[in-house]
């Protein structure tokens, strides 16, 4: 398939982002690692008329730890860039272990942090590790920015809070205290396909490790990413065990979750795998936090 005909500016800086979306609008499309977008303009699912291509605009392209509170990472770093990165691997570690299930090498290489938020396609773990570890996002437009939880951003399918005139520019992730621990876990076909089912998991336990705080997210789960509120409520002020986990299970995947069902999983097959990943998930999660409780004390 051949892409409808458009018209291409590459651009250098932020100022030039949010000029070129000032005249264009919804005319245009920013071209970040072209992964997900070059497909969809080769199906002729999208056709901008504008291809606003931001890949010079090194301002973008970082990861920084902001006083040791907060990751700062540009919407342009790729994606492998964060897989590889020490201070990620060190301080953040739900993300770099969800790294390499997103997609295939090649495709990381050329792939950005902010195109795929910015795609929100709810079977990617990238939206779904944002929401679990609460991280927000810098949006700039020609008026000024704003910042947004990651939660809000993601309105359903393909779907975000991105402005027509608006770039995703930065995300930003709080450090995860010192008593926390997280999983995540996907099943897909073959390794590199889009998951079938996936879920982060994060926990933080207190000095007891009776959970103080939990968050359940979940991917190809739905019209987007699924924040499994009941599922992980019943976790307060709980200790680790298999009937906990198993009633956490049942909870996200029978009452949360609303998978589609594909020619490769039915619906009962998606919520079955949320109920045994989030068993699994939990246990890893609790485990680890455990673990960071005792050598802290
Ligand atoms: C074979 C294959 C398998 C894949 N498997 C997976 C997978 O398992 N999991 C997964 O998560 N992803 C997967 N992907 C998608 C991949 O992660 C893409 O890299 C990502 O979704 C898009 O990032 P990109 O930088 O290539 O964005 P682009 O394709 O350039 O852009 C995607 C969309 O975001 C917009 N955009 C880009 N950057 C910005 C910005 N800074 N601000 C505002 N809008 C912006 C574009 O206009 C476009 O609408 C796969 C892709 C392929 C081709």
């Amino acid at each position: 398939m051949k892409p409808a005909p458009f018209d291409y500016i590459a651009l250098n800086s932020i100022e030039e982002i949010t000029s070129a979306l000032n005249e264009y609008g919804d005319d245009a499309k920013i071209l970040a690692g072209g992964q997900s977008l070059v497909p969809a303009m080769n199906f002729r699912l999208l056709q901008p008329t504008m291809l606003l291509d931001i890949n010079n605009v090194s301002k973008l392209d970082y990861v920084k730890l902001n006083g040791d509170k907060t990751l700062k990472i540009g919407a342009l770093t790729r994606q492998s860039t964060i897989e590889k990165d020490e201070i990620i691997k060190e301080k953040f570690p739900l993300l770099h272990e969800t790294m390499p299930q997103v997609a295939h090498s090649q495709i990381r290489n050329r792939g950005t942090i902010g195109g795929n938020l910015a795609h929100a396609d709810p079977a990617s773990e990238l939206p779904a590790v944002c929401i679990a570890m609460g991280a927000k996002l810098k949006l700039i437009s020609k008026e000024g920015e704003r910042i947004i939880p990651s939660s809000e951003f993601f309105q359903g399918m393909f779907f975000t809070s991105l402005e027509p005139n608006e770039i995703l520019a930065e995300i930003q992730i709080p450090i995860p205290t010192e008593h926390s621990g997280f999983s995540f876990m996907e099943f897909s076909r073959r390794r590199g396909d889009y998951a079938l089912m996936g879920v982060a998991a994060v926990v933080v336990l207190d000095k007891n490790n009776n959970c103080t705080e939990a968050k359940l997210v979940y991917l190809n789960a739905g019209d987007g990413q699924v924040d499994a509120k009941k599922a992980a409520s019943v976790l307060g002020g709980e200790k680790s065990s298999p009937d906990l986990f198993i009633e956490a299970g049942r909870i996200a995947s029978e009452e949360e979750i609303d998978p589609f069902g594909n020619v490769h999983a039915s619906t009962s097959y998606q919520r079955h795998l949320a109920n045994i990943l989030t068993q699994r998930a939990l246990k890893i999660a609790f485990e680890r936090a455990a673990k960071k409780e005792q050598n802290h004390d």
